[in-house]
């Protein structure tokens, strides 16, 4: 029997706390008030927008090695003050090239690297930040709920149903159990971030893909304590080359913060042919640079944290608007993959959203024909100024490092046409090469535990906490093929592309089985992008489990 829920309507509905969705609540909310003030009866309300978080507070599933432009926030909040706490600006910039011993600076830094005027920040503390200011303006915002799943209705969506509390890991209801709502709004808005399962829900449903799959690049972070003076408050160094080989597209980066910290990381894209490849243990190895060694030789590891990022870019972008529906930020691809840049980008989106709806809910017609003046907006706004001339920077990557670069020169030349455009290109998931002979026994990265660790310390230093008795959130379509097919061709890449030893192939009574360390989850989805079958579904676990990346 369908479950009875309570059924709450808001006018509109944010499913994630990030920094779309709560520049989108901030600006509708702003513009509410002022008509309000202007004709002194406001037909809607900031009270009627919800937000939902899945976290267990604003922030905590917020994780980013970023550097913000704040010309979006500046945008929101003509009154921002320059110097809050949780940022520190860009003092220099440097981009190294590495080979297993040495690091080669590069004569200039590349004018997409470049970040003067920019701050480092930590996006959790942003999105707090962020948040207090929404909440004072009236918004609701529901921390520790999940959006479970889509209301569609014809042409498009009119809501969610949130998370069931107190599920046991078969499904019964334990002494706690809470029914979910059912939450129906006039516009939804999904702001999940990138991979977000509503979306992806979304996009399947209606086929709202791009011109191009969405791509995806994997960063692994961790924020270190280190010894006084060995880098600069506002020191950005990026490095290309070593450990990842050639045909790789990523990088690392080391990010001087205030208070003797650095963000150190490396992001790796989701396209590589070797199925054995494991990003966590590349990370580790990446510390072992004499170049970086030296830096964090005498400190200590603070934080960790990993997260896909959407690298498509323009022709990855799906289409933004259904009926009742739209999509924004980083669940939309907004990210400028060449300056490895989104905040902006999605609280720009956010901004823009808001206007759409505030004239929908004005006209009292919500559907896609009226939504999809966002996308009208977006491309009169500078967000399409900045992409468009990138359009195909990530696609020229798909030949390797050299050839990504110099597609890249091309590309600035013919204003981001390249050698072919739209260059057209394949999911990630489609490029692994099949395994020649038995696969290999799987062996993780034990690491020193002083320099190097392994995923377990790491995912202990990222906070992550589930519900142990719940339905496990990593829903195997054809668990069949994970001790078949996927162990003879591919080796189980689970195994090694999930950087928090969630997966392991088991072998009891000389059958194989997949075992799902959940809890371990740290919520970066890479799995339900880089599996070979697409048979890894993320699904939301219970409201309030995941990691908890504070001051990252
Ligand atoms: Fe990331 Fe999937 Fe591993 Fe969770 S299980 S940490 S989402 S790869």
């Amino acid at each position: 029997m369908p479950e009875k829920r309570e059924v709450l309507t808001p006018d509109v509905l944010i499913i994630g706390a990030g920094v779309a969705g709560l520049s989108c609540a901030l600006h509708l909310a702003r513009l509410m008030q002022e008509c309000g003030q202007a004709q002194g009866s406001p037909s809607s309300l900031p009270e009627n927008i919800y937000v939902l978080e899945k976290g267990r507070e604003l922030g905590s599933h917020q994780l980013s090695g970023a550097i913000l432009d704040p010309r979006a926030l500046r945008e929101l909040m003509p009154d921002f003050p320059n110097s809050l706490p949780f940022c520190t600006p860009v003092t220099s910039d440097a981009v190294y090239f590495l080979t297993a011993t040495r690091a080669w600076r590069f004569p200039y830094t590349p004018r997409p690297l470049r970040n003067h005027g920019n701050q480092i920040v930590s996006v959790s503390d942003l999105v707090k930040w962020l948040g207090a200011r929404v909440e004072k303006e009236g918004v609701t915002i529901f921390t520790e709920t999940a959006g479970r799943e889509l209301l569609y209705e014809k042409q498009g969506i009119v809501g969610v149903v949130t998370d069931d509390k107190g599920v046991d890991r078969n499904g019964g209801r334990k002494a706690n159990f809470t029914a979910g709502y059912e939450l129906r709004a006039k516009v939804t808005v999904l702001a999940e971030g990138p991979r977000g399962s509503l979306t992806k829900d979304l996009v399947n449903h209606f086929r709202l893909d791009g011109t191009n799959p969405q791509i995806y690049a994997v960063g692994i972070k961790e924020l270190w304590k280190i010894a006084p003076e060995r880098i600069r408050a506002g020191q950005v160094v990026h490095t290309l080359g070593w450990p990842l080989r050639s045909e790789f597209f990523g990088g690392g980066w080391l990010y001087g913060m205030s208070g003797n910290r650095l963000s150190v990381g490396l992001v790796v894209g989701l396209e590589y042919h070797d199925s054995l490849f494991d990003a966590h243990a590349a990370f580790q190895k990446f510390k072992t640079h004499p170049f970086i060694r030296r830096l964090l030789n005498g400190g200590e590891l603070i934080r960790y944290g990993a997260k896909v990022l959407p690298e498509g870019g323009w022709y990855s972008m799906p289409r933004m608007y259904v009926d009742g529906g739209l999509i924004i930020g980083d669940s939309a691809g907004l990210v400028n993959s060449e300056r490895l840049k989104g905040i902006h980008t999605a609280m720009k989106s956010g901004m823009l959203a808001a206007e759409t709806i505030f004239e929908a809910l004005q006209s009292g017609d919500c559907s896609g024909r009226v939504l999809s003046v966002l996308k009208t907006k977006i491309d009169r706004s500078w967000i399409k100024q900045e992409l468009w001339p990138i359009r195909n920077f990530h696609q020229g990557f798909r030949r390797g490092l050299l050839h990504g670069l110099a597609h890249g020169a091309i590309q600035r030349i013919t204003r981001g046409y390249g050698v072919a455009d739209p260059m057209r290109v394949r999911a990630g998931h489609e490029e692994y090469y099949k395994l020649k002979g038995e696969p290999p026994p799987f062996a993780r990265t034990r690491g020193d535990g002083v320099l190097t660790f392994d995923p377990l310390t790491d995912v202990y230093y990222s906070g992550t906490r589930h519900e142990e008795d719940q339905p496990c959130h990593l829903v195997i379509l054809q668990p069949d093929i994970c001790h078949g097919r996927c162990r003879l061709e591919y080796g189980n890449p689970c195994q090694y592309f999930c950087p928090a030893a969630v997966y392991e192939m088991v072998q009891e009574q000389g059958e194989y089985r997949l075992k799902i360390h959940a809890s371990n989850c740290v919520h970066c989805k890479t799995c339900d992008i880089a599996d070979p079958y697409q048979i890894i579904n993320w699904v939301p676990p219970e409201g309030g489990g995941g990691p908890n990346y504070v001051e990252m």
